[in-house]
């Protein structure tokens, strides 16, 4: 089971809701989290810090490399970008207020589900694919296809 972590960024504004692979790393390992407005004046430490989007997230990567080391993965390969693309640590879902805000729009399609069935089902399959490429468009970083 994945544990909700929330945090709220450096000026309190936004919460960042956070996803920790299999628990393997505490939420301590998240020290900051910056949003678009706190970001501005932050210099980006490439070694402990991911941008996306105008967000920073920086990391204890002293505690991330020594947790990470005891399930076998060796430091040199763990980078910010490592913890947060392989999703030891990311956001839950595709930015740090995906959920919540897909929870409200996702309500009021529900809605329609009481009304008209296969308008609903049609209505809610737009509205995915539609969202993801909305945050591809942004430039969220979850949102872009990988290569691998
Ligand atoms: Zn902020």
């Amino acid at each position: 089971m994945c544990m909700k972590i929330e945090l709220p960024c450096e000026c309190g504004k936004e919460t960042a809701q956070f996803n920790n692979l299999n628990n393997i790393l505490p939420p301590s390992v998240i020290e900051k989290v910056y949003c678009p407005e706190c970001s501005g004046s932050i210099e980006i430490d490439k070694d402990t810090m991911l941008a996306d989007n105008g967000w920073i997230i920086q990391y204890d990567m002293d505690q991330v490399r020594f947790l990470l080391a005891k399930i076998g993965i060796q430091a040199d390969r763990v980078t910010p970008e490592f913890v947060f693309d392989e999703r030891y640590s990311t956001w839950q879902g595709v930015t740090p207020t995906d959920m919540v805000q897909s929870i409200k729009e996702r309500e009021e399609i529900v809605k329609l589900a009481k009304v008209d069935k296969k308008k609903y089902i049609e209505t809610i399959k737009a509205w995915s694919i539609n969202r993801m490429q909305a945050f591809m468009e942004a430039g969220w970083r979850k949102a872009q296809p990988r290569t691998a």
